[in-house]
């Protein structure tokens, strides 16, 4: 048992029993030295469930966060309430179905959250120490953007983004090249996997490494941490709807598995959800785990769909699933997928039943939705929890597809698309990021 605020240490998922480490060091590493990813050694018994009466995201974070970040309440608070100052709201569809819109934040993507987020928490314990980092992002899409964003202006991070020139849509690029204080974007004159191998090596190479890099994905843990905040407030949301405290069924759109582990985590904090279901599109590998028809970590390559920011074959935070699912009692997890013509249907009987539009990525979460209950038969009316991880009009080519017609405006994207911009054309080489890394440094 953890006692109220004392800090929780952090360990590797691939050495358990090694000396913990601080939140500190847990996300200025992101990844463990020996390769794996860091849990905390326990999480806080949360008293009396004050989350439940909390009448924002940033007051369930502070009654559950403190002794994970090492920070006093007042300050979590203050984090939050700035990280999230976008609505986070729970939508009532027929059939007891509901919707966690988590695409209000200024990218149009739940990334926001846990980007926003970790970029305050890190300026709150950089500012003790006095030190600066770089943190170095390759992107494909979606993460590039929140963690610009989420980051410009902070007084102790600089960030540098890396992306495949001309191999990104219209508007994941218009979002990445928006000026920012403190953020410079490279144009990468390569593939995806180039910009990812040049991240690979400059965290290897020596210079770099003194100059202070860190990083912001998903396998870092100040990102993940966050995402258990929404969860809570979701369920504290449900029972203001419904009128009453029942478990019921959540439905997570997934890729490399972050925001399933943040709702795993949620339900050790008290979250009432018995199951959890995996939404994936034709990028199984979950599915084909759970059924048995996989070992672990026998991951394949990705396959391209319109739900892209799914698009992941080898999910970064399986292992970190796997740990918290080998230690101790838990929620039950399942996964399904869906294809691209199901998700495109999905989306137009959503607008024709429903009157409601979701991305594509919210969408394969819907179908599942459908299958699940078909699947389990029983309760119909058992509560289902669906979580929207994106705004429609990030993806107006599958909405036309889908529906038509284009997707409502979002007032984010439409700000990005009137920004000034700022981007810097680089070679593909460690030795030109390196140049370019040293004298942002110095600068
Ligand atoms: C990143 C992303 C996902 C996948 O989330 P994971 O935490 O990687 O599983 C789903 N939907 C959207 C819109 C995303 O940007």
């Amino acid at each position: 048992m953890t006692l109220r605020g004392a800090p929780v240490g952090f360990v590797s998922t691939r050495s358990p029993t090694a000396q913990p480490v601080s939140f500190e060091q847990a996300m200025l590493r992101g990844l463990a030295p020996d390769g794996g990813l860091y849990l905390p050694t326990a999480l806080p018994e949360v008293r009396g469930e004050e989350w439940l009466s909390a009448n924002s995201p940033a007051e369930v974070a502070a009654a559950v966060l403190p002794s994970l970040v090492g920070l006093g309440r007042d300050e979590v608070h203050e984090v939050f309430a700035d990280a999230i100052d976008f609505p986070v709201p729970v939508v009532e569809l027929p059939r007891s179905r509901f919707v966690l819109e988590l695409f209000h934040g200024p990218t149009a993507a739940f990334k926001d959250v846990g980007a926003r987020s970790m970029a305050r928490l890190m300026d709150r314990v950089l500012a003790r120490s006095g030190r600066r980092v770089t943190i170095l992002v390759a992107t494909s899409g979606d993460t590039g953007g929140a963690v610009a964003d989420a980051f410009a202006g902070s007084v102790h991070a600089s960030v540098a983004v890396l992306y495949p020139a001309g191999r990104i849509s219209d508007v994941q690029e218009r979002q990445l090249v928006a000026k920012r204080p403190g953020v410079t974007t490279f144009a990468v004159d390569g593939s995806f996997d180039d910009c990812q191998r040049l991240v690979k090596e400059a965290f290897a190479d020596p210079d770099l490494a003194r100059s202070g890099l860190s990083t912001a994905n998903s396998i870092n843990v100040a990102r993940l941490l966050p995402q258990i905040v929404y969860y809570l407030w979701a369920e504290r949301r449900l029972v203001d709807l419904t009128g009453e405290r029942r478990p019921f069924t959540v439905v997570v759109p997934s890729g490399n598995l972050g925001n399933l582990t943040a709702g795993v985590m949620a339900t050790r904090l008290g979250l009432s959800a018995a199951t959890l279901v995996a939404a994936h599109n034709a990028n199984d590998y979950l599915v084909r785990y759970l059924d048995g028809r996989s070992g672990a970590f026998e991951f394949s390559a990705s396959v391209e769909t319109l739900s892209n920011a799914m698009d992941v074959g080898a999910p970064s935070n399986f292992e970190r699933l796997n740990a918290l699912a080998g230690s101790g009692s838990g929620p039950v997890v399942r996964a399904l997928a869906v294809d691209d013509d199901a998700t495109t249907a999905r989306m137009a009987a959503s607008v024709r039943e429903d009157g409601y539009l979701p991305c594509p990525h919210t969408a394969v979460g819907l179908e599942v939705v459908e299958r699940w209950r078909a699947r389990v038969g029983g309760d119909r009316e058992e509560p289902v929890l669906a979580l929207a991880t994106a705004h429609p009009a990030k993806f107006p080519d599958v909405v036309r597809l889908a529906i038509g017609s284009e997707p409502p405006e979002h007032v984010g994207l439409a700000a990005l698309d009137r920004a000034e911009r700022a981007v810097v054309p680089l070679k593909s080489s460690l030795a030109a990021l390196r140049s370019a890394l040293l004298d942002l440094a110095s600068a």
